[in-house]
């Protein structure tokens, strides 16, 4: 099979054409990270959206620096004096507003349609993306206790793209754990006393659900599959990783758990280890148990395991270097366990029709997706080595056509997902009667 056309967005649409322009926002602990894509309902459908700009602001001592990739291919780089999440939004805006950005399609700060944030936890309350009024951000600060590192920084820019933008402008917040709202209570619950479920809401929430989202809405576009068809494996490897076993285009499992420790091998995170090593690891290094968490989330996986670095493409080249023992061995239990997911989710689901590969290593590297592949002969997935090897950040089908079970590897888009998500909560929302007309420049001035 052909390699299928690619995701790249379009870069030569006629923007007039285009309803909104979304600025997408993922707030974290030191960065701010920011996209803005120009879509529509129709752009959706033939996907077609258009990025205009995408960059990161970074926190560094007492000043921010503000990188900005555009469409054109140009760069612009510069920090500015300020540690302030709102200041460093104003500050990019002014300059996107600007001449010297080339962003024409932003003359001013009223050419933002509507914000969409990334936010990591939904908790029990949100099963899907929302629009965000006070009652919304309410229940995103309840969620903080899931999420105490991640729901308090989408917060923060939540409210500093209020302040700039002004109250009027929509915005969206479309949830990490919201696509697995779907697993049925036995595939959430854990064995423990049950009370603890009720009281502290112990269970498996998981998480990456905007990538598996957006991996199985454009496997539906490429196999030509109906919601109900879609029954696929998807696998999110990048630095952290996650399985979600989706059946009839809805996730009815993931190897991610309460907290995104649990599952598959990771850069620096063990995946599934059998509890009582916790305790265990407390007593004889002298840890606390959130020391060992965090022994347990930054000081494993691939990094643990090697010794060396969480980071595949290094441990692939020194492998084949020097084939040491310890980066050989790191390679080999983090695609064991994922192939050992593969089986269990085909046991979950009945059988499924595909695998899907994406993140970083899912998307780039042949060599680790072969290496998970090679031993589910038995389940009908017959690689094309060919194909496999040419496809690196690329869409397309990477199993033979008599395969029984399919692989793909489809590259993630998670800012579009929260881009498109945002118009389609908006036409579907109270404020759909303001679509069709710019907001006024005066409701949406910086401040
Ligand atoms: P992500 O978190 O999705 O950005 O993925 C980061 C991971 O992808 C790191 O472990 C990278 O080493 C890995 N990665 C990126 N490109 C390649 C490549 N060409 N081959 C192997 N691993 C890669």
């Amino acid at each position: 099979m052909a390699v299928l056309e690619t995701t790249d967005l379009v870069d030569d649409l006629s923007l007039d054409e285009l309803l909104m322009n979304v600025l997408v926002l993922n707030a974290g602990s030191s960065s701010l990270k920011f996209q803005l894509i120009a879509t529509d309902r129709d752009a959706i459908a033939a996907n077609k959206d258009v990025r205009l700009c995408r960059g990161q602001i970074d926190r560094f001592g007492g000043e921010v620096l503000i990188v900005v990739l555009v469409r054109d291919g140009s760069r612009k780089k510069f920090s500015v004096s300020t540690r302030d999440m709102q200041a460093s939004l104003e500050h990019l805006m002014r300059w996107i507003t600007s001449d010297a950005s080339g962003i024409h399609e932003i003359q001013a700060v009223g050419d933002v349609h509507a914000v969409g944030h990334r936010v990591v936890h939904g908790g029990e309350l949100f099963g899907e993306s929302k629009l965000i009024n006070d009652e919304v951000l309410k229940g995103i600060e309840d969620c903080i206790e899931l999420a105490p590192l991640h729901n308090p920084n989408n917060i923060k820019g939540i409210l500093a793209a209020r302040q700039v933008f002004g109250p009027n402008l929509p915005q969206v917040a479309v949830f990490d754990t919201s696509f697995h709202h779907s697993i049925p209570e036995h595939a959430y619950l854990y064995a423990v006393p049950y009370h603890l479920y009720r009281r502290h809401h112990i269970r498996r929430y998981g998480f990456h659900g905007t990538s598996h989202r957006y991996v199985t809405e454009r496997y539906q576009m490429l196999a030509g599959v109906s919601t109900e068809q879609t029954n696929i494996i998807t696998l999110h490897l990048g630095n952290g990783c996650s399985a979600a076993a989706i059946r009839g285009g809805s996730s009815i499992d993931t190897s991610m758990g309460m907290t995104p420790l649990e599952g598959l091998v990771m850069g620096t995170r063990s995946g599934d280890i059998d509890p009582a090593i916790v305790s265990l690891i407390a007593t004889k290094e002298g840890l606390s148990a959130g020391e060992t968490e965090a022994l347990l989330n930054t000081q494993s996986g691939l990094l643990g395991i090697s010794g060396l670095t969480n980071d595949m493409r290094v441990l692939l080249q020194e492998q084949a270097k020097h084939d040491d023992r310890r980066v050989r061995l790191a390679i080999e239990v983090f695609c064991y366990r994922a192939r050992k997911y593969i089986g269990a989710f085909l046991a979950c689901m009945g059988g499924a029709d595909a695998v899907v590969f994406t993140g970083g290593i899912g998307e780039n590297s042949p060599e680790i997706r072969a290496r998970i592949c090679h031993g589910l002969e038995w389940a009908g997935l017959r690689l094309d080595d060919n194909r496999n090897k040419q496809t690196v950040g690329l869409e397309s089908q990477i199993s033979t056509h008599d395969s029984r079970l399919h692989a793909f590897v489809i590259p993630t888009d998670e800012e579009l997902l929260i881009a498109r998500d945002t118009v389609r909560c908006i036409l579907a929302g109270p404020c759909s009667s303001q679509l069709g007309r710019p907001p006024k420049v005066e409701e949406l001035r910086v401040h």
